[in-house]
């Protein structure tokens, strides 16, 4: 502990101000900033009709679920949600869980064991590796998004699952699902999906080099209702045959209390708004219009057609540099280092969201050429 403190390597915790600010501004320290760094894409987490659904489903649920679900914490409210994301995926059952982390690291440590072996995309999120580490499967990785390397694992290895993500966090491209689904099926392997930042985002992105996950191109699929959907928890979607197992052996299910019904009832509005509201064509607009104002300074994107934009800096005192100077600016942008990245690819991790004005990409995209001119 003492050498993490020595080395530097302890983090801070920021108190944002964020009362009645809307949905991408806070204020820390007197000043104000407009938030890029947030993955409430769709705004949803400030908005009226999601706050109205919070107080209509206490009102109607109570705060708390009081218990575990296999006690008496499963309520009409969670079965309800659980039923409009099989509809909205076409799988056949649905588990919920309080966080995304807590879903991801169940679902691998109940399903795998070290007799086992699977394959993963070398950048999968923590909780499915710690997930996976507890369980003691044999674990392989392939580069990531690499095709022709996963075809060749899973061919060598038939192993029991692969694992990927929809949209990478860290780098907001896609992983090729339909081609992996493929060589899955053959190799009769699961195709496992953690669609943190994919649901309800890919679908309105809707292009040909980005697949939704649903149960047409994955076997299970972990959604997260923190970050477009701008709430909490997540749920395990798969068949009802593993959603009956994990009932019966995930720890982390069955000896914590259930998600707050509150919170379901809002997660199930959330989704309802998402399949009814037309913000598909203005988020691809924000998106484009982002990558039009960056290609015209020349600013070396990464590949990604997602919310998620990086922009690789390389060495982390440049980073820190250029990410002061954009604070100055009243910009909050991730600063991503190390090991979250892999070294020498330190990171802004910029997201955009469906309530960035134009003036305000317009003042993040000049104050990102300034400053990365000045190095
Ligand atoms: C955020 C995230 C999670 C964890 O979800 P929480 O609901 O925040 O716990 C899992 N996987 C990926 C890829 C994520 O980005």
């Amino acid at each position: 502990m003492q050498r993490a403190e020595d080395a530097g390597l302890l983090r801070v915790r920021r108190v944002l101000s964020v009362d009645q600010l809307g949905s991408n501004q806070f204020e820390f320290n007197g000043k104000q900033y407009i938030n890029f760094s947030s993955n409430d894409y769709l705004g949803l987490s400030q908005s009226a009709t999601l706050i109205e659904a919070l107080i209509d489903g206490a009102k109607r649920y109570g705060t708390g679920s009081g218990a575990s679900p296999l006690v008496t914490g499963y309520s009409n409210a969670h079965h309800q949600l659980e039923h409009v994301l099989c509809q909205a995926t076409g799988h056949e059952a649905a588990l919920l869980f309080c966080s995304g982390f807590s879903a991801n690291n169940a679902l691998m440590k109940t399903l795998f064991d070290k007799q086992e072996l699977v394959v993963a995309d070398k950048l999968i999120h923590a909780s499915l590796i710690d997930g996976l580490r507890d369980s003691g499967v044999n674990l392989k990785r392939f580069a990531h998004n690499d095709l022709a390397a996963a075809s060749e694992m899973i061919c060598t290895y038939q192993p029991q699952a692969v694992i990927t993500e929809s949209v990478f966090s860290m780098d907001g491209d896609c992983a090729p699902l339909n081609a992996l689904y493929h060589q899955c099926q053959q190799a009769q392997s699961w195709l496992i999906v953690d669609d943190a930042h994919g649901f309800a985002v890919l679908e309105a992105l809707g292009s040909t080099q980005a697949t939704k996950a649903d149960a047409t191109n994955c076997d299970l699929q972990v959604v997260t209702f923190g970050k477009a959907l701008g709430c909490q928890g997540a749920a395990i979607l798969g068949t009802q045959k593993v959603i009956n197992f994990l009932v019966a052996n995930a720890r982390d299910y069955i000896y914590s209390t259930a998600l707050s019904p509150a919170n379901a009832y809002v997660a199930h509005q959330a989704v309802l708004w998402c399949q009814q509201s037309q913000y598909a064509e203005q988020l691809v607009d924000v998106i484009d219009y982002f990558k039009l104002c960056c290609q015209q300074k020349q600013l070396n994107l990464a590949d990604s057609i997602t919310p998620i934009q990086p922009l690789i800096i390389g060495e982390l005192a440049e980073l820190e540099q250029v990410a002061n100077q954009l604070r100055e600016k009243g910009l909050w942008v991730g600063a991503i280092r190390p090991p979250t990245v892999p070294k020498g690819s330190a990171r802004l991790r910029i997201t955009l969201s469906l309530h960035h004005s134009k003036a305000q990409i317009d003042h993040l995209v000049e104050s990102l050429s300034q400053a990365l001119s000045s190095h």
